[in-house]
C-alpha cells in the first residue's frame, strides 16, 4: 500500500471513487481512525449519500464482500465523527465545571468544551481523523436498533486496511476506535469490528 501526493492509497485492492461533496475543508493532521457502519444496505445506497449536498461521510467505505473503496482523500477534512465525547470521563480528570455539563447531558455544549482541546486530551475529531465506513443495514429489534454483524470479508479488509494505514502514515500516536467510543452514537455500531 503507497500513498500519493494528493492523499490517495495507490493499491490494487483499493479503488479510488472520489466524491469531492465529501471535503469540508482540509485535514492539518491525522491523529486517529474512527470505524462505522453505514446503517443502510449496500454500497451505492452510501455512494448516492455522498452525491447530496454537503454530506456526511468517511475516507473509505468496505463493501460487503470485502471491497474497498477509497471515497477522499486522506488529505480532505470530512464530517463523520459528530460531537465529542469527553475523554476526561475515561480519565476520572474533568473539571468540576465539565462534569456539570456532562450531568446535564448538554451533548453541544459538551462538545464545544471539548473541540478547544489540543489532542491526546480530547479524541480524534473531524479535523485530525481518518473515517473508514463498513456496509452494514441497520435491524430494528424490540431492544432497539442494531447492525447487521460485519461479514467475515469486511473484518479481514478492515484489518488490512488499518495496518495498511498505520503503517502508511506513521502516527505518533496511534488511535483506532468504534465510532460510539468518540461520539454519542448508538451503542452497537462497529460492536462486531475486529482488528488487531
Ligand atoms: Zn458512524
Amino acid at each position: 500500500m503507497q500513498l500519493d501526493a494528493e492523499g490517495w492509497v495507490v493499491d490494487p485492492k483499493v479503488t479510488k471513487s472520489p466524491f469531492p461533496n465529501l471535503k469540508h475543508g482540509t485535514m492539518a493532521a491525522i491523529h486517529g481512525i474512527i470505524v462505522h457502519q453505514t446503517g443502510s444496505p449496500s454500497r451505492d445506497a452510501t455512494f448516492n449519500s455522498y452525491r447530496g449536498a454537503a454530506p456526511n461521510g468517511a475516507h473509505f467505505l468496505i463493501d460487503k464482500n470485502g471491497d474497498v473503496y477509497q471515497t477522499a482523500s486522506v488529505t480532505w477534512k470530512l464530517w463523520h465523527v459528530g460531537k465529542l465525547r469527553p475523554r476526561c470521563l475515561v480519565q476520572h480528570s474533568c473539571p468540576a465545571t465539565e462534569m456539570k455539563l456532562i450531568t446535564g447531558w448538554r451533548v453541544a455544549q459538551v462538545h464545544e468544551v471539548e473541540r478547544q482541546k489540543a489532542f491526546p486530551d480530547r479524541f480524534p475529531m473531524n479535523d485530525d481523523s481518518i473515517g473508514i465506513e463498513i456496509v452494514s443495514d441497520n435491524i430494528i429489534e424490540p431492544k432497539g436498533t442494531t447492525f447487521e454483524p460485519m461479514t467475515p470479508e469486511q473484518n479481514a479488509a478492515l484489518d488490512w486496511m488499518i495496518a495498511g494505514l498505520k503503517a502508511l502514515l506513521r502516527f505518533p500516536a496511534i488511535e483506532i476506535y468504534r465510532h460510539p467510543d468518540v461520539s454519542f452514537k448508538n451503542v452497537h455500531e462497529a460492536e462486531t469490528a475486529t482488528w488487531h
